[in-house]
């Protein structure tokens, strides 16, 4: 899919990009913005296009059409600096090499950015946005627009700029340049964690929210624009709380075949079989924990839960009983048994959206399923 000709309006927030161009077109949008909401619900989406609106010099801002609009739609306004989170770069010997080299990642990204605007970058790796990825952006904010009077600065998952163990230097860094911008540059922060900014960072920016859509426009996105078909589209939507990104991530991970590989999961546990268990983590990969492995564990986790409402009486509750009665053969399971079960899946779940190793975590977890299922029975 290349998206990169024009403008990404982004799909079911027209109420909130209304307020945004009203704002921008009355002159009195805020210097500095902190876009939040949940994971993949388009927040780059919306900071791009506010970008775009903020550089496009006609009066229904953004037009789409004028060259400024053209350049902010195919990330190549050379006032929009887009910045995200990324691996952190090979030891370089000095401060300006490092920073040299942050910036050539973040230049090969946005070609990958260009070619597919919802590209998944870094997916399984562990990214953040260093103090000098910090300090180029400042330098970036030290000159002045090329183009146009106005610069915006947009830092994606800014949340990430005080990585875990890491000092807080580069929010520190940044903190500076949101006290005294430049009269010219506009801010923009996104994070689906506000929690985690700083609290000095979050109360310098105005909050604008981006809210989930109806799983209908979702469903809908992934057939006109992904090519899924009404199925597959169907079972990511309703599975991603409305964010279009997390629906996508679902489908592209054949996620309709998460419930399948979930009963597969489960069914090597009871088995009782050490091979089987091998050769079901094997099934996995050693990354990409989140889009491959997270949906399985929810299907899992949902068949669990049948799993103890039959075992603790509640039969009547159980979604798929057919698929139940396959999977447990006959098999006696003690409420507490699935109880333990539930919570090996739980922290399985936790790893996998630390992005652990998913071939590990399985291992662990059929291990940790199996012990339940045969430590309680009788
Ligand atoms: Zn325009």
């Amino acid at each position: 899919m290349n998206a990169s000709a024009t403008l990404v309006r982004p799909i079911g927030q027209d109420a909130l990009l209304e307020r945004i161009a009203g704002a921008v077109e009355a002159g009195r949008l805020p210097q500095s913005l902190l876009v939040h909401g949940p994971e993949g619900v388009g927040k780059r989406a919306v900071a791009l296009w506010t970008a775009a609106a903020i550089q496009c010099p006609s009066e229904s801002k953004p037009c789409g059409t004028c060259q400024s609009c053209k350049l902010s739609g195919r990330l190549g306004h050379p006032d929009v600096h887009l910045h995200f989170p990324m691996p952190r770069p090979k030891r370089a010997s000095s401060r300006a090499k490092l920073r040299e080299a942050i910036e050539a990642q973040r230049q090969e990204r946005l070609v990958r950015l260009r070619e597919d605007a919802e590209v998944q970058l870094d997916e399984g790796e562990a990214t953040g946005l260093y103090v000098a990825a910090v300090e180029n952006i400042r330098h970036q904010a030290s000159r002045r627009p090329a183009m146009g009077p106005r610069a915006v600065f947009i830092v994606h998952d800014a949340d990430l700029m005080v990585p875990q163990s890491s000092s807080p230097e580069a929010a520190n860094a940044f903190l500076k340049l949101l006290e005294e911008p430049p009269e010219f540059a506009y801010i923009i922060l996104t994070s689906s964690r506000p929690d985690a900014l700083l609290p000095t960072i979050r109360s310098r920016t105005a909050p604008l929210r981006v809210a989930p859509i109806p799983e209908a426009l979702v469903r809908q996105h992934l057939v006109d624009a992904c090519g899924a078909t009404t199925e597959e589209a169907s079972y990511a939507a309703r599975r991603s709380g409305g964010a279009v990104g997390r629906a996508r991530a679902l489908w592209e991970s054949g996620a309709s075949n998460a419930a399948e590989a979930g009963d597969r999961l489960l069914g090597a546990a009871l088995s009782g079989s050490a091979r089987r268990r091998f050769v079901a983590a094997g099934e996995y990969s050693a990354r990409g924990a989140r889009a491959t492995l997270q949906p399985a564990l929810e299907e899992l986790r949902a068949r669990l839960r049948d799993v103890l409402a039959d075992a603790s009486g509640a039969g009547a509750e159980v979604s798929d009983r057919a698929a139940l009665d396959t999977l447990v053969q006959g098999r006696a399971l003690a409420p507490r048994s699935v109880i333990g079960a539930l919570d090996a899946v739980e922290e399985a779940l936790a790893g996998a959206s630390r992005n652990l190793n998913p071939q590990s975590t399985v291992s662990v977890l059929l291990g940790d399923l199996q012990r339940a299922f045969t430590e309680t029975s009788p």
